[in-house]
């Protein structure tokens, strides 16, 4: 059997430098179960490749009213288009679907991809998340769905087309995607980042997490780990390394012996982190193995909010971990979430004056609103966070309202909340440009440019 993979368009395009790691792990999973796998990244082509005016003419829902209305001419038209720069190389194609913003690109794809008569597959992050009862009743004539690799795998098999597999390894096999467009600027040079994954899988329960609790898996032994990385760098001619893992220290002994290992590598590299366990001594061990930036998921300042949130944190213990990566040099990238039900004004000002007390530590920040979604523990008891379900939005977002907030009054204040942080952060930016001109425009630069790293897939579709 031959199958082409496909990293799906997107509606709204994020500039990114990482290749898709989950297709590339798939790709690898075939390929030892004897699949000829030929893969391609429609994503990174479209944003690179098509006209700019392309993009936006099938943005802001156009695709979804084409494929919901039925209008074959137009679906099949921006098919061609996007399937210009690629080559179809086997009748057998998997679509992967991993964000939001691909999910209507890519099912015009697959539509079109089947009316001519090929064997269509999706997959992919949004799949194991989204409610795929919705999409299939939405749009009906859809090729076969499948919401992780091992029910893909199962299926294969069922079907005779490989005879066992193995899905215990988290090696990527990038072959057939096009680097050359992935480059970013590190240090004057347009680097390619390479994306690798220590480990799969989250212990941690966040109430709003849309896979809270997902399986763990080792992937292969440490040794056999470190001669990939290794071999990845040389093959690819970079240093620069992103971890997908759900935070690379998940599990304390594997991210400490991943610590002792790295120096040796000699590369650079950056993860999602959880704010555990990191004091001065780990923040030193990380900065001795090459770790330049870490994305940190504070989401609050308010510590009844935190433990609200199933957060492990306090608003205490992250400032000092803040502080100990700074004092290393490890530029950190935040995330926050503001609007959480039953947030008071208190309460967000205490987020407030988190930020404005840390922002010395602090490299840069997302500020989120809160959105119910999908699969989340706070979506199957509204009840005891105080919130009243009112229907979907769309595939993976619930709208809600409270006690006291309707939900036009709750989506105002998220707007609000979240506008406030974001104009307070750009002052603090400025700011800090002023007074330190140089190293504070190369932090800047090094969050634009390197953060682009941030990559499409955590791997949650990836369950066993
Ligand atoms: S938000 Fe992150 S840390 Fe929390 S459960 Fe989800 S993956 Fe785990």
């Amino acid at each position: 059997m031959n199958i082409q993979l496909f990293n799906a368009p997107s509606e709204v395009v994020h500039d990114i430098s990482t290749p898709p790691i989950g297709m590339a792990i798939l790709a690898n999973n075939l390929r030892k179960a004897g699949i000829k796998v030929f893969q391609d990244d429609l994503y990174i082509k479209s944003l690179r490749l098509l006209p700019r005016q392309f993009r936006d003419k099938w943005a802001r829902g156009y695709l979804k009213h084409c494929l919901e209305s039925g209008k074959k001419e137009e679906i099949a038209s921006f098919s061609r288009k996007v399937l210009s720069n690629t080559r179809m190389r086997a009748g057998n194609v998997g679509i992967s679907i991993t964000s939001r913003y691909q999910m209507y690109p890519g099912l015009a794809l697959a539509s079109f991809l089947k009316e001519k008569g090929l064997t269509v597959y999706l997959g992919g992050l949004m799949f194991s998340i989204a409610d795929t009862g919705v999409i299939k009743k939405t749009f009906h004539c859809l090729p076969q769905i499948f919401s992780s690799q091992l029910e893909f795998f199962n299926y294969l098999k069922s079907k005779g087309k490989i005879k066992e597999f193995d899905l215990t390894s988290l090696y990527p096999n990038f072959e057939g995607v096009p680097w050359k467009l992935y480059r970013t600027w590190i240090h004057y040079k347009r680097e390619n980042v390479i994306p690798y994954s220590h480990e799969m899988g989250c212990n941690r329960r966040c109430v709003y997490c849309v896979t809270p609790a997902t399986p763990y898996i080792q992937g292969d032994p440490l040794p056999e780990k470190i001669h990939q990385i290794a071999f990845l760098k040389r093959k690819y001619n970079s240093k620069y390394f992103f971890f997908c893992d759900c935070a690379i220290n998940n599990r304390r002994d594997s991210f400490l012996q991943l610590l002792e290992e790295l120096p040796k590598l000699g590369i650079r590299w950056g993860s999602f982190a959880a704010l555990s366990y990191i004091d001065e001594d780990i923040a030193n061990k990380l900065k001795r193995s090459g770790c330049s930036h870490l994305l940190l998921g504070v989401e609050s300042g308010s510590n009844r909010i935190l433990r609200l949130m199933g957060k492990a944190q306090t608003a205490e213990s992250s400032s000092k971990i803040l502080r100990c990566l700074w004092e290393e040099g490890i530029f950190v990238f935040l995330t926050i979430i503001v609007n959480f039900p039953g947030e008071t004004e208190r309460e967000f000002l205490e987020t407030r004056s988190f930020l404005l007390k840390n922002q010395k530590y602090i490299g840069s920040v997302s500020i989120n609103k809160f959105t119910l979604e999908e699969n989340s523990i706070i979506l199957k008891q509204p009840k005891k966070y105080g919130i009243r379900l009112l229907g979907r939005q769309d595939f993976l977002d619930y709208r809600y309202e409270s006690e006291d907030l309707s939900w036009k009054q709750i989506v105002a204040d998220g707007l609000r909340k979240k506008s406030d942080l974001e104009r307070l952060m750009n002052r603090i930016r400025l700011r800090n440009f002023s007074k330190h001109p140089f190293s504070k425009l190369k932090n800047h630069l090094y969050a634009k440019l390197v953060l682009r790293s941030f990559p499409c897939d955590r791997l949650f579709d990836y369950k066993t």
